[in-house]
């Protein structure tokens, strides 16, 4: 069975998780002796990283059984790397239309080119829903329709572009993993290079959550599609999420462990990283997290 990683609503049992240790940490991110002092600052927990912490009722840890991945876990799993067999573009694929006044998909692109550089992120012409043979249902709590993302993906699949190093569908349309699902807010494959994230449960009445929400999101099952599973060391962008409350916590950046992962695979400069991550969002509303990539890139600097 393909494996799928998810942000999700639904509650089974209770577990007890344990957030990990310092040490657990450490180990997490492993050794840094070796790398250049850059970044051996950049994947030093300065107190720039909020450790993860028991989860409260109903939150993802509390619900699902995590075992984690450490970098070296990671590095096992065999990502694919961008750039092999010529697939170095990220494609994000709008189905269906998308309201004048909601989030603005060319910033949520220009966000994933800042956030996962030096890799290019390119816009797909539009399709309709009616090309995917997707089956739909209507959500039993909101009356709204949904589509089946598992089938979305599969069909997806057979359209990845040979340059694709991933293709991130994005819809308005709820979207349900299978019959047994309340909804998802997105799903992503670790291996097989597609996604697909909806804009449906972000709201209309405050475009700047709204847009807050949509770049965490992708950016999230992005990290999914680099062959990162969910983190469990640090509070982190790839955290796992169960309700809207719980994703309004998940911090938009990545943890120690999470940006060695994502360096792997790309690479990244990271004091361009940084710095253009700053920008975006000095650009885009949000100032407190501007300068906290502003004092990130002071620390690597300094
Ligand atoms: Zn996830
Ligand atoms: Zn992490």
């Amino acid at each position: 069975m393909r494996l799928v990683l998810i942000l999700l609503f639904g509650v089974s049992s209770v577990l007890a998780f344990e957030p990990p240790n310092s040490d657990k940490r450490r180990d997490a991110v492993g050794p840094l002796q070796a790398l250049p002092p850059v970044l051996q600052r950049l994947l030093s927990d300065g107190g720039s990283f909020r450790p993860m912490e028991k989860p409260l009722a109903g939150d993802w840890l509390s619900t699902n059984k995590e075992p984690g991945q450490t970098f070296a876990q990671y590095v096992q799993s065999r990502p694919n790397k961008p750039g092999d067999n010529g697939r170095g573009t990220i494609y994000l694929q709008p189905i269906g239309s998308f309201p004048k006044d909601g989030v603005q998909l060319e910033s949520v692109r220009k966000y994933l080119e800042a956030f996962y550089q030096p890799m290019r992120v390119e816009m797909l012409h539009s399709m309709d829903e009616s090309q995917l043979l997707v089956t739909t249902r209507v959500n039993r709590g909101t009356d709204k329709l949904q589509m089946n993302c598992t089938e979305l993906l599969n069909e997806l699949e057979h359209l990845v572009p040979a340059d694709a190093y991933i293709v991130m569908a994005v819809t308005m349309t709820d979207l349900y993993p299978s019959e047994e699902w309340n909804f998802v807010f997105g799903m992503a494959r670790l291996k097989n290079r597609v996604g697909v994230f909806s804009l449906a449960r972000y709201g209309a009445d405050d475009p700047q959550l709204a847009l807050e929400r949509a770049v965490k999101v992708v950016a999230h099952e992005t990290g999914h599609a680099f062959g990162m599973a969910h983190c469990i060391h640090f509070r982190c962008l790839m955290n796992g999420v169960n309700h809207l409350g719980e994703a309004d916590k998940v911090p938009q950046t990545l943890c120690p462990v999470c940006l060695r992962k994502l360096h792997y695979a790309t690479g990244f400069d990271p004091v361009k990283r940084y710095s253009e991550a700053s920008g975006w969002w000095l650009k885009n509303g949000d100032e407190s997290l501007a300068s906290w990539y502003s004092k990130r890139v002071k620390s690597l600097t300094r």
